[in-house]
């Protein structure tokens, strides 16, 4: 299973991550995360990811392929992988496929989250995660058993400082400007399935393990 998970800020990815990995015993590579985790070690990469993340712009592709390079050429990786928030540019999608191909490797699925925009303000203004382990949680809709711990792991909520309602319109357009043309990307390569991400959590992840396990065998075909 090698699969790609994209879709508008707010759509469900990191969500619905944690249960595909979990269902397939597969590593789940979020950019986001590694981008987060960097900043709060102050690594190098961290320092400069900051710069954008903060403005809710993408950080430059020559940066992320690299680092989702190094990070897909790890051994968990062998027997599959999600890759959450990646790619996330057309120049990103070629790279991915560059890296498959020089493998005599091929991506599974690209699955789609679609969600419409005026869902994605409530979602992300009401976002809560745990910083240790990736946990996304919802005031609302999604929330943890203890007020502001995490259910996984038990350390503390934050509220991300790019879920203001600013950023989050300003990470909106640069998702119709730059991550949506992806559709066509993979569209155009027979790799492109679709999922409603409006239903409850729950709902869209029945959807998308039926949706994987069609891919899968056609794979196996
Ligand atoms: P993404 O990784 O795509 O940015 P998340 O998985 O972090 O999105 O989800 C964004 C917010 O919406 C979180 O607060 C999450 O708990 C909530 N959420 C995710 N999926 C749903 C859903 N199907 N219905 C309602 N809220 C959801
Ligand atoms: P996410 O956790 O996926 O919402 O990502 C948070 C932020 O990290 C994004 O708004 C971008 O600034 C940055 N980021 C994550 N993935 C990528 C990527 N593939 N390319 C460029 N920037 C990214």
């Amino acid at each position: 299973m090698k699969i790609v998970l994209f879709g508008p800020p707010g759509a469900g990815k990191g969500t619905q991550a944690k249960s595909i990995c979990n269902r397939y015993s597969i590593p789940h590579i979020s950019t986001g995360d590694i981008f987060r985790r960097n900043i709060a070690e102050n690594t190098p990469l961290g320092v400069e990811a900051k710069k954008y993340i903060d403005k809710g712009h993408l950080v430059p592709d020559d940066v992320t392929i690299r680092m989702v390079y190094d990070r897909l050429e790890q051994e968990d990786c062998y027997n599959g992988y999600l890759l959450d928030g990646f790619p996330r540019t057309v120049k990103q999608a070629e790279a991915l496929q560059y890296f498959l191909s020089s493998r005599k490797e091929c991506l599974t699925t690209a699955l789609l989250i679609e969600v419409p925009g005026s869902f994605i303000i409530d979602r992300m203004t009401g976002r809560r995660v745990c910083l240790a382990c990736g946990a996304s949680y919802h005031i609302k809709y999604n929330k943890p058993k203890v007020q502001g711990r995490c259910d996984v792991c038990g350390s503390d909520l934050i509220q991300r400082k790019d879920d203001t309602e600013d950023t989050v319109r300003e990470r909106l357009e640069v998702y119709e400007t730059q991550t949506a043309p992806l559709i066509d990307f993979y569209k155009s390569r027979d790799l492109l399935r679709t999922v409603d991400g409006t239903k409850a959590i729950n709902l869209v992840f029945e959807s998308i393990c039926k949706i994987l396990g069609e891919s899968y065998d056609n794979i196996k075909k």
